[in-house]
C-alpha cells in the first residue's frame, strides 16, 4: 500500500520541535519529487556524535501541502518550507530527540534506489556517514517495520496499534479485511467516477487516469470506532480528505454529491459535524 521513507532533521529543526508531544508534521523540499501521497509512511532521524536517532514517524495524510495551506490547517506555529507533511491523526509518534538507532538495528536496514537495495554509509571510523541519511531517502518495509519495533517499545507512542486499524494492509494477519475494504473502496470510487462529492474536482493524470481517495466519515481507528462500509464512506479528492480528517470541515448533506444507491449513515454525519464544531 503506502511506500516508507527517511526524512532527515537538522539540530535546528530539532530546536524547534520540543520532545514530549505527538509528531503530527514534517516539512521539507523534496516531498514533491519523491512523489509521497497518502498512506506512504515518514520516519524522522537525526545524527548526533556518530549516533542515529529516531526523533519519530508519521504517516501521510495527503500529498504535501503548499505552506499556506499548512499553515491554514495547523496553524502559525509551523516551521517554513515549500512541501508539509501532516499526519493522519494518531498514526503519529511521540517526538523524542534521543531514541537511539542501535548498531545492530542500523546494520539491518536498506534504503531503495534505482540501482537497487543499498545498506547505510559508514566513516572510516566506523561511524554511520551523515551524508547517507540526509534529506529524503525510501526505506524497504522491513526496515520500516524495524523502525516501528522501537517506537512500539516506546509504550506513549502507542501509533502502531492505530496505524494497523487504519491500514489493516500493514500486517498479514488482517489480510482478509483489506481485501473487503479494497472491494467497496473500488465500488465507491466507481460509483462516482472519481469525482469529489464535496467539491466536484476530478484529478485526472497525463495518461489519462483518474484518482480519488475514500474516506471513512466516522474515522476506523481510536476511540471512534467507525465501520468499515459504503455507507460510511465518502469518494474524496486529497484536498477535501486532508480537511476532512482534521474535522477542518463540516459536512452538509443537502451540499453533497450523492449518487443514487448509495446510502449514508447521517448519524456518521453528525459525528463528524460534533467534532468539528468542539474541536
Ligand atoms: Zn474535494
Amino acid at each position: 500500500m503506502g511506500r516508507y521513507f527517511t526524512h532527515y532533521w537538522t539540530g535546528q529543526t530539532l530546536d524547534f520541535n520540543p520532545e514530549g508531544g505527538r509528531i503530527g508534521h514534517t516539512a521539507g523540499n523534496r516531498f514533491r519529487t519523491r512523489n509521497i501521497g497518502r498512506g506512504d509512511r515518514i520516519y524522522i532521524l537525526n545524527i548526533r556524535s556518530g549516533k542515529v536517532y529516531l526523533i519519530g514517524a508519521l504517516t501521510a495524510a495527503s500529498p504535501p501541502l503548499s505552506d499556506s495551506d499548512a499553515r491554514t490547517l495547523l496553524g502559525e506555529h509551523i516551521w517554513e518550507a515549500d512541501d508539509h507533511l501532516v499526519a493522519i491523526p494518531g498514526t503519529d509518534s511521540i517526538l523524542r530527540h534521543c531514541r537511539e538507532i542501535t548498531p545492530a538495528i542500523l546494520s539491518q536496514v536498506r534504503f531503495l534506489s534505482v540501482g537497487g537495495q543499498h545498506p547505510l554509509k559508514y566513516k572510516s571510523d566506523g561511524t554511520p556517514d551523515p551524508q547517507s541519511i540526509r534529506g529524503v531517502r525510501e526505506l524497504t518495509s522491513a526496515s520500516a517495520m524495524l523502525f516501528d519495533g522501537l517506537l512500539d517499545e516506546d509504550s506513549e507512542s502507542g501509533s502502531f496499534a492505530l496505524l494497523e486499524e487504519i491500514y489493516p494492509s500493514r500486517r498479514e494477519t488482517v489480510i482478509n479485511r483489506l481485501y473487503r475494504n479494497r472491494a467497496i473502496v473500488t465500488e465507491l470510487k466507481t460509483i462516482y467516477n472519481d469525482t469529489c462529492q464535496i467539491c466536484s474536482t476530478r484529478i485526472m493524470f497525463r495518461n489519462g487516469s483518474t484518482y480519488s481517495e475514500a474516506h471513512h466519515i466516522r474515522p476506523l481507528g481510536g476511540e471512534h470506532l467507525g465501520s468499515d462500509s459504503l455507507d460510511n464512506l465518502l469518494c474524496v479528492c486529497p484536498n477535501c480528505h486532508v480537511k476532512l480528517d482534521y474535522f477542518s470541515i463540516s459536512i452538509d448533506p443537502e451540499k453533497l454529491t450523492v449518487s443514487e444507491g448509495h446510502f449514508l449513515n447521517l448519524a456518521n454525519i453528525d459525528y463528524h459535524n460534533q467534532k468539528v464544531v468542539s474541536s
